[in-house]
């Protein structure tokens, strides 16, 4: 992408407009110059598109501005009565959302100042109608994002469908959720904030509101859980229409290095392993199995079978709790007759290292999948590895390409347009502030030495603290701003200081972190999202104002009591700015470059807001980490250069520029780093979407039976190609998957070289229709319904398993000169075709056998029914109770968080009258891989939700898992 989009300063603002109505003309005029000099800029970036664009977006900020006058004459009832005449209109396709924009907007103007006092600028309006548009408006700090956005967030949300606003952590999310509230409710609209520790019945009547405000975390989480429950009724977000990323680059750049993981403890059952390990043992190949040594499978015989049931003292494996048998002994069979070690494996410091069988390296890491390794560990004698398994995972990029619609806004875009563009389709567009800016850049200062560099630092802050100047001082460490404290503690200058721990208490600092004489040390993330106002936080003190009287900030009822309090607060605060501006401002002090130019930008544009006087300068030393990285030889030449004597600082361009050259190649380096990522989250992003959608179609019970009869025709066609001339052989495979025989003559037409497949497929189809007719079509879909989900649930999970131990070994293939994206890639669609396979002879082999509670056993004696341990559904029960799997998940609920017992979240009508669903089964384990971060989420069974509230401690849980009521539904309750 070319050159980064700049509109020219000075922007024709209305700064002293504030809240008079402009003059039509001098609109007019100012915006057929502002065009012009936008439109050449802009075709530069965009092309002819931005022509349009740009030409679309002049005419509005001067319709909004004329609907002024009538926004004003509307009544405190017109504005919701409007709001649902535009979702109709809409509704009723007979506006678009672009139609009804400069009303929108005028209302959206009009209801922030009659409840907040905020009467958006024109460039908020520039700003709001880009982010409607899709794009990233990059606005300096303190121009007022989070007002911007009510623009589009209403607008978009009179579709009836999701408006998201998405922030960095939950304290912004509930902030600025209520502090625009009264906003969205003025407008007839609701609003709530999304909260990590909120429990999933908590979450769905916060989604059901026209907007919700919450973080990239919980939203990509809940995207991911919700992609887990086998129940409709129980999924909270709606589909991903518009979003609008708050501080866009910390979350699609910063944090999308690492991706959204849930894991859960993977199913361990030594005990079942060294059983089956034993039993095999004394199996005899070709009698009590059989061994297909190029699809390197095993199956048992009926002979074998009887031989284990016995040998594990085990009735049938036809039954509820015995039905993973066969696959254990299977794997066992396969560990002793197929791996040999040596061949297959090697056996290094009580591991199984799986040896590559096309160059014979070894692949240290990898695991097979399915149970293959935990069986070959078993057969050795070596203890199993516990492993944490990746239950599902998608990347921020990918997550939020799914929107229908995505926009972004924050202070600092530019450097990273390009990545935007390319990534995320998302173009950067420069809004220019509403007052120039003023604040006073000053050349960076540089020390020989760090020791040099930190005393000119404490020196320069005690200076400007005796002054009273307010002083921003910047680290790009925890470390390092700990021992800046400990140096101004020796000097006695008081100060706070922040590392981004608490982020609400830190969002308290920050506001007051303009106040005179405040020093305030941070580390770049800390108090992000929160404005510095010269003298003080006005939205802090009118909070407390209010407070003291008994009132609050936007309560609609008493607008009239608020607004002299308001008046009042804002002359305070005005006279203290007027103070702090004789001192010049805010003052930004950087002690190191960061890595990346936009986190410095970030700093810096911390002061100087809406035209404000400020300063802002970096001190650096030579020994500064990016400069031994980079300049490692070059730190000499350079002093010699410049001349630079010990304790004798300098301002130097020339070192400036260095540090940028050395900033660009490590965003250069991270950027790369990012899209690789994406690049192998790519196969697994279409495998995802696929499954995704294969599951939500089966939730929602669409073509139920049509799926099932596919997957019936597909496994007897691959089954008629794998038994090619072996007649015997597809029988025994028949009578086994589907539980009846097929004569002779059929299996020697279906099984012969060029032979017809479809007389078996008939007769397999016959048998299901047969069965729907006996069951009933309604008891048939939930049958078709439960074991689907279940076929794809468990097989999925398996194959991330696969995936993750691929990706652990595949960085070894590199070695073996083949490229291992293009490895990876080539692997992971094989490991795809598998898995839908397996899906497909999973279901199949359980469709015509499974037998459902009280159901005669009478098609046929060999028929191997399969009685899940579920419970049949009595009439008129829904059918969701029936196609509940048990434990699809593993892991048990391990934390009850009580639905009432949560943080405040902002939740308005709607969102409060709406009935809690039912709590989602399992407990999840959520850890975000690189930082290693976990936390458990997704809370279970919360005690308000409860269902058998009068259960007896010790009995079985009336759920029917088989687990004691007190660790079941009823853990948690006294
Ligand atoms: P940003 O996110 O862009 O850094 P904020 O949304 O935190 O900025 O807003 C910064 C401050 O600007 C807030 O205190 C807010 O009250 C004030 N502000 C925003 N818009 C307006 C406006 N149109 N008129 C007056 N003050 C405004
Ligand atoms: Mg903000």
């Amino acid at each position: 992408m070319a050159a980064p989009l700049a509109l020219g300063r000075p922007w024709p603002g209305t700064a002293g407009e504030a809240r008079t109505s402009m003059d039509w003309q001098q609109v007019q005029d100012k915006w057929q110059a502002f065009s012009e000099r936008v439109g050449r800029s802009l075709l530069g970036v965009f092309g002819s598109r931005n022509t349009r664009v740009v030409q679309a977006m002049a005419p509005v900020v001067k319709q909004v501005a004329e609907l002024e006058e009538w926004a004003k004459g509307l009544s405190a009832e017109d504005f919701p009565r409007r709001t649902l005449e535009f979702k109709r209109a809409f509704a009723a396709s007979e506006k678009t959302l672009d139609d009804v924009l400069p009303e929108a907007f005028a209302m959206v103007r009009e209801a922030a100042l009659r409840t907040l006092g905020l009467r958006h600028f024109d460039v908020q309006i520039v700003g709001g109608y880009f982010l409607h548009k899709g794009a990233i408006a990059e606005m300096a700090t303190g121009e007022g994002k989070t007002l911007v956005a009510t623009l589009p967030l209403y607008l978009n949300a009179l579709t009836g469908r999701s408006a998201y606003l998405v922030t960095v952590n939950d304290y912004l999310a509930r902030r600025d959720a209520t502090w625009m509230s009264p906003i969205y409710e003025y407008l007839g609209l609701t609003v709530g904030a999304i909260q990590s520790a909120m429990h999933p019945s908590e979450r769905l009547p916060v989604y059901a509101c026209d907007i919700v405000y919450g973080t990239n975390n919980e939203f990509g989480f809940d995207y991911l859980r919700d992609n887990m429950k086998v129940r409709l009724e129980d999924q909270v977000q709606r589909d991903l229409y518009f979003a609008i990323v708050d501080e866009v680059d910390s979350i699609l750049i910063d944090e999308a290095r690492t991706p959204l993981i849930i894991s859960g403890p993977a199913e361990l059952t030594p005990d079942k392993y060294r059983q089956a390990d034993a039993v095999v043992r004394r199996m005899e190949r070709d009698v009590h199995f059989e061994i297909k040594e190029k699809e390197r499978q095993a199956a048992l015989t009926e002979e074998g079978i009887e031989f284990a049931e016995q040998a594990l003292s085990v009735s049938s494996f036809y039954e509820a709790g015995n039905t993973d048998w066969p696959h254990y002994l299977e794997n066992a069979i396969r560990a002793h007759q197929l791996y040999q070690s040596d061949r297959e494996y090697v056996v290094e410091e009580g591991e199984v290292v799986i040896v590559d069988e096309f160059t014979g390296r070894k692949m240290t890491g990898r695991r097979w999948s399915d149970g293959l390794h935990q069986a070959v560990e078993t057969k050795e004698g070596l203890a199993i590895r516990q492993e944490n398994q990746t239950l599902a995972t998608i990347t921020f990029q990918n997550y939020f390409r799914l929107y229908e619609r995505l926009a972004g806004m924050t202070g600092t875009a530019m450097t990273e347009a390009e990545e935007f563009k390319k990534i995320y389709g998302l173009d950067v567009v420069q809004i220019p502030t509403n007052v120039a800016v003023a604040r006073k850049d000053d050349q960076d200062i540089v020390y020989r030495t760090e020791p040099e560099k930190w005393k000119a630092i404490v020196d320069e802050l005690t200076e400007v603290h005796q002054r009273g100047q307010p002083v921003l001082v910047g680290t790009t460490s925890v470390e390092n701003s700990e021992k800046l404290s400990r140096l101004l503690r020796a000097a006695s200058v008081p100060h706070e200081v922040l590392n981004a721990k608490n982020h609400e208490r830190e969002a308290h600092i920050i506001a007051r972190a303009g106040e005179r004489g405040s020093v305030t040390v941070a580390t770049n993330m800390a108090g992000r999202g929160t404005d510095i106002k010269l003298g003080g936080n006005f939205e802090h003190r009118l909070e407390g104002a209010l407070e003291e009287v008994g009132l609050r900030a936007g309560d609609l009822e008493r607008l009239e009591a608020i607004e002299p309090i308001r008046s009042r607060v804002r002359a305070q605060c005005d006279a203290d700015e007027k103070q702090v501006l004789e001192l010049s401002g805010l003052y930004v002090l950087g002690t190191e470059r960061h890595e990346s130019r936009r986190i410095d930008n970030q700093l810096r544009g911390r002061s100087g807001r809406q035209g404000n006087v400020g300063a802002s300068r970096f001190f650096l030393s030579l020994e500064d980490p990016l400069m031994k990285r980079f300049y490692r030889e070059g730190v000499k030449n350079f002093m010699e250069k410049l001349g630079m004597k010990e304790g004798v600082p300098i301002e130097s361009g020339m070192v400036s520029r260095a540090i940028q050259r050395a900033q660009k190649k490590v965003e250069e380096y991270y950027f790369e780093i990012r899209k690789n990522l994406l690049e192998y989250d790519e196969v697994m992003d279409k495998q995802r979407k696929t499954i995704y959608e294969e599951r939500q179609g089966v939730l929602l019970g669409v073509g139920l039976d049509e799926r099932v009869k596919t997957m019936l025709e597909r496994t007897t066609v691959r089954a008629c190609a794998t038994f090619v001339e072996d007649a015997e052989g597809f029988q025994r495979y028949f009578l086994k998957t589907f539980g009846f025989e097929i004569d002779g003559s059929d299996a020697a037409r279906a099984t012969a070289k060029g032979g017809d497949p479809q007389a078996a497929v008939a007769l397999v189809l016959a048998r299901y229709d047969r069965r729907e007719t006996k069951l009933g079509e309604k008891l048939m879909r939930q049958v078709d319904r439960y074991l689907l989900l279940n076929g794809i649930d468990t097989k999925w999970k398996d194959h991330l398993h696969a995936i993750d131990s691929l990706k652990a070994g595949i960085g070894l293939r590199g070695y073996a000169q083949r490229d291992p994206k293009n490895e990876y890639k080539a692997e992971g669609f094989k490991l795809f075709g598998r898995l839908l396979e397996s899906i497909e002879d999973d279901v199949s082999s359980l469709v015509l056998r499974v037998r459902v509670g009280g159901e005669e056993d009478d098609e046929s004696a060999a028929a191997a029914a399969l009685v899940q341990g579920e419970r049949p559904p009595q009439d008129g029960e829904p059918a969701s109770d029936f196609a509940q799997p048990k434990q699809v998940y593993g892991s048990a609920p391990t934390r009850t968080v009580s639905p009432t017992a949560t943080t405040p979240a902002v939740r308005t009508r709607a969102a409060l009258s709406a009935p809690p669903s039912p709590p989602a089964a399992a407990a999840f384990d959520i850890k975000r891989r690189q930082d290693a971060i976990r936390q458990q989420a997704a809370a279970p069974e919360g005690k308000a939700a409860n269902p058998y509230p009068n259960a007896n401690r010790n009995d079985p849980c009336p759920c029917g898992s088989g687990k004691k009521y007190k660790r079941c539904h009823g853990a948690g309750t006294t």
